[in-house]
């Protein structure tokens, strides 16, 4: 095929760098508002699997290695490379459900959020992210710790089959018996997937009759005592009941805010008054004098909960975020962000810590728990002259508890920061498998791996 051909092919889907409309395609690529400067020769935005397909062909033939874009939530713009191909996928976002199987049959570029509300149709729900916008594609492919994740599991064990296109441009079918170790890696191995996946076929469960959430805000100056109780608490609690702790400022954006730690429990259950059992062990709280506000068992909605991630995490901001699993203590950890939290140079930057964000998953997949504690800190800020500010407020940040460290979770590791997370994000033996599944389907890297340290041009 002649380069006039193929481009004719995907007609008006292919934009090259000399295009007027490439900057603002290379910009919406990543939701954060920290753009990488990192420039694709050609972004491509199929409608179709068939689209797909043509587009990895013509990738290979004219030598271009491809990178891949859902939804654009890589806090570190994985999408967004050097040279090659971008294949956007966010126009392939169809959604089928199937009340009698309980499944549903979902395309990467649709949102946790359009997911939820079609499923809310026939009474059912799934375990989406925690901000609504977040796309199911790289979601699911990383792991996906979502809403009431430490019940189900995380998202990608749900997940039952996937279609992909392989490196030779096939389309393939994969499940426990079609390719299993193509789908072994699928549920795991987030930014370093070697095929393009174009559809999830989901397991769903019964949607929650009752969500309410219970929740205690104190001074940061109390974390150590607050994380000991609550730890102590979620030993009480339901798996159905998701328990995390924040610390923020108690008014993000304003430079002066006292900093607190707020403990939540969201409760996901069949009726309102099972809810308010589950939150039980929450309602009393030795530090309760202490306490700035309470919310107690109140009632909530999906819609709500993804509304309030998008205050915690506004669009149009800029975003540098790290993960670490550790088996030290919340106590121990959190005492040493919240140092760190003290010392950030923006106002609106924070650190989540779920108690159990995926429960215990015994799938056998490229996903796993790596600890028994979980941290997130997020630098969020507004300013570009900060950049540098913030994203080595984050550094350091990670410094403070790393040495804690048993692993990262890969769907929101920094991969621009040295060493590389990605190898410490998986179990050694499940690393060493991904390394020769790449090999074996992507034997001459068409696909982009994970992004490393040595590419990461802000
Ligand atoms: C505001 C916000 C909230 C978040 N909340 C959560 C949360 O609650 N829980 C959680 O687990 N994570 C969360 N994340 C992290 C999120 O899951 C990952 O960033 C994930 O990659 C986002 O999916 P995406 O499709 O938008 O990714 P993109 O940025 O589009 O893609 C990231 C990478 O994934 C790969 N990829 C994407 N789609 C495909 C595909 N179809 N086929 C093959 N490879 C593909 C590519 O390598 C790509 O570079 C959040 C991120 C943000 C920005």
């Amino acid at each position: 095929m002649s380069r006039h051909t193929q481009t004719r092919g995907l007609g008006g889907m292919l934009v090259r760098r000399d295009n007027p409309e490439y900057e603002d395609l290379r910009r919406s690529a990543v939701w954060n508002g920290l753009t990488p400067a990192r420039f694709p020769d050609v972004i491509v935005r199929p409608a179709t699997t068939a689209d797909v397909v043509e587009a990895v062909r013509l990738a290979r033939s004219q030598g271009l290695r491809i990178a891949l874009r859902s939804g654009g939530h890589s806090w570190c713009g994985s999408p967004l490379r050097d040279g090659g191909m971008l294949i956007d996928l966010s126009g392939l976002r169809a959604c089928t459900v199937d009340p009698a199987s309980a499944t549903a049959t979902v395309q990467p570029g649709t949102t946790g959020r359009e997911l939820s509300s079609e499923l809310g149709r026939h009474g059912l729900a799934f375990p989406t992210g925690h901000c609504g916008s977040v796309a199911v594609g790289g979601y699911l492919l990383s792991g996906g710790l979502g809403w009431n994740s430490g019940a189900r599991g995380p998202a990608c064990a749900d997940v039952e089959e996937i279609e992909a296109v392989t490196a030779d441009g096939e389309s393939v079918t994969c499940s426990d018996r079609e390719h299993p170790d193509l789908f072994w890696a699928a549920r795991g191995a987030g930014p370093g997937f070697f095929a393009v996946v174009t559809s999830f076929r989901l397991r769903l469960y019964p949607r929650p009759g009752a969500i309410t959430s219970t929740t205690w805000n104190l001074p940061l100056a109390d974390v150590a005592e607050v994380t000991h109780w609550a730890t102590g608490v979620a030993s009480e609690l339901p798996p159905d009941v998701e328990l995390s702790f924040c610390l923020a400022s108690a008014d993000p954006g304003t430079d002066a805010s006292p900093k607190v730690v707020n403990v939540t429990g969201t409760a996901f259950a069949s009726s309102r008054q099972e809810a308010d059992e589950f939150l039980e062990p929450l309602r009393y709280c030795p530090l309760a004098e202490r306490a700035l506000s309470r919310q107690l068992d109140e009632p909530t909605a999906f819609e709500t909960l993804y509304e309030g991630a998008a205050s915690a995490w506004p669009p149009e901001h800029r975003y540098a975020a790290d993960t670490l699993w550790s088996d030290s203590g919340f106590p121990t950890l959190l005492e040493r962000l919240a140092d760190a939290l003290d010392a950030a140079p923006s106002s609106r930057s924070l650190v989540l810590a779920p108690v159990s964000p995926a429960g215990r998953p015994t799938q056998d997949m490229a996903f796993s728990v790596l600890g028994n504690s979980y941290v997130v800190p997020y630098a969020v800020w507004d300013d570009p002259r900060q950049d540098a500010a913030n994203i080595g407020w984050l550094r350091d940040a990670m410094r403070a508890v790393e040495p804690l460290g048993t692993g990262h979770y890969i769907a929101e590791a920094d991969l621009t920061a040295a060493p590389s997370r990605a190898r410490r994000s998986f179990a050694p033996d499940d690393w060493t498998r991904l390394q020769s599944l790449k090999a074996q389907y992507d034997p001459d890297g068409v696909f982009r791996s994970y992004l490393s340290p040595d590419e990461a041009t802000p």
